[in-house]
């Protein structure tokens, strides 16, 4: 399963960063996902229980900021919003966009306990 080693991931960068600060736990990890990361968020969330277990994140919540797609048309240059990779302009019907935002994945916060 494709969300399950993103949540690996996920703990893995997180370990390593609170390992820095000699934190005993994780509360919670606040994520910034991008709604064209190709990342379907349930089956991440229902990944999340698995990946943690026996780490430090184990029992931590996982939270979820959305970001909305957002592409600019190299043909006409308006920028429009995307919610799917194949989306056409909206003002010419050109293929030829470029995503702006909406691919992210990142940690945005992580909440430790001592
Ligand atoms: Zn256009």
């Amino acid at each position: 399963m494709h969300e399950l080693s993103i949540a690996q991931n996920i703990v893995e960068l997180v370990t390593e960063e609170v390992a820095k600060k000699n934190a005993l736990k994780v509360s919670s990890v606040l994520l910034e996902v991008g709604e064209l990361a190709g990342i379907e968020l349930d089956a991440l969330d229902f990944a999340w229980e698995p990946a943690t277990q026996n780490t430090l994140l184990d029992h931590s919540e996982l939270k979820i900021e959305p970001v909305k797609g957002k592409a600019h048309c190299r043909s006409c240059h308006h920028d429009f919003n995307m919610t799917d990779l194949f989306d056409i302009c909206p003002f010419c019907q050109s293929f030829d966009n470029e995503i702006v935002e909406g691919k992210e994945l990142k940690i945005k916060s992580i909440d430790i306990e001592y």
